[in-house]
């Protein structure tokens, strides 16, 4: 059975298509990348996953639950991390966590048991019993992604997670994706991060103005954009277009940094 399911999505904002008959799948057990410029449906596809936003039409599943009449069942299987935290900034994570628990009926021994190995992992402890409004951007982003995996779901959907973290924490984070998928678990996650992308996840699928344009392996990605040994950043940009952009652009910068 597939991880997620998603089959010819469709969401406009007034007169913008934000995605456009999206269809992919994500398989059990993988690292998927769902990668593209700002603005390209991410977060929408994302949020219509979650059963946060209703599609015009078509339909999006996960584990076989569907995202618009069973979003309960969604987050019951799923870990969210989305990219705009909202988190209770006047509560200590300690106290979010001991919440998300008691809401989620988790039996307090077994949570206490990963908050402590996650709090270790992750160096948190100094952060633990702070005010959330206090904590910089990458230690909000450490709490979020506790708080989203205390309930040990099946699937980690991950909203840009890399922006904010540091050197140590990127790589922790990267170690946790890994570890999530080698437990049996799966993993959707959204990335500008060509590097990361390349490095972790074992399909992409590359949207441009809410179209899939491209998906698979980075050999599969290769074979159709003609380019042998290519990365995925250069693939990419010729993907969504931007090559021709980009040298302009690059061109035009140094003429102006000359002067
Ligand atoms: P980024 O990489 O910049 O986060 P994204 O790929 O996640 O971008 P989305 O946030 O899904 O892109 O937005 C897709 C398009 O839909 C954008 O043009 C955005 O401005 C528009 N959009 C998103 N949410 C709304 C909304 N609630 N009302 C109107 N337009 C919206």
């Amino acid at each position: 059975m597939s991880a997620v399911k998603i089959q010819n999505l469709v969401k406009t904002f007034g007169d913008l298509v934000a995605v456009n008959e999206l269809t992919l799948d994500v398989r059990e057990g993988e690292i998927y990348g769902l990668l593209g410029p700002n603005g390209a449906g991410k977060t929408t596809t994302i949020r219509m996953l979650m059963g946060l936003l209703d599609p015009d039409s078509g339909h999006a599943s996960v584990f076989g639950l569907d995202s618009t009449n069973d979003p309960v069942g969604v987050k019951r299987l799923v870990g969210y991390v989305p990219e705009e935290q909202q988190l209770y900034d006047s509560l200590t994570p300690r106290e979010l966590f001991d919440f998300i628990a008691s809401i989620r009926q988790l039996a307090q021994e077994k949570v206490n048991k990963r908050i402590k190995e996650f709090v270790k992992a992750l160096d948190f402890g100094k952060y633990y019993d702070k005010m959330i409004v206090t904590l910089s951007q990458g230690n909000k982003q450490k709490t979020m992604l506790i708080a989203a995996l205390l309930h040990a779901p099946k699937l980690l959907i991950l909203d840009e997670p890399f922006s904010g973290l540091d050197v140590r924490s990127a790589k922790i984070m990267k170690d946790i994706v890994r570890i999530h998928t080698q437990n049996g678990g799966s993993v959707l996650l959204s990335t500008h991060v060509m590097e990361i992308a390349q490095g972790l996840c074992d399909r992409v699928g590359i949207i441009d103005e809410g179209v899939l344009v491209a998906e698979g392996t980075l050999e599969e990605l290769r074979v159709k954009a003609h380019k042998d040994g290519a990365t995925l950043e250069s693939l990419f940009l010729k993907l969504t277009k931007q090559e021709d952009e980009v040298a302009e652009g690059v061109s035009v910068l140094r003429e102006a940094l000359v002067e």
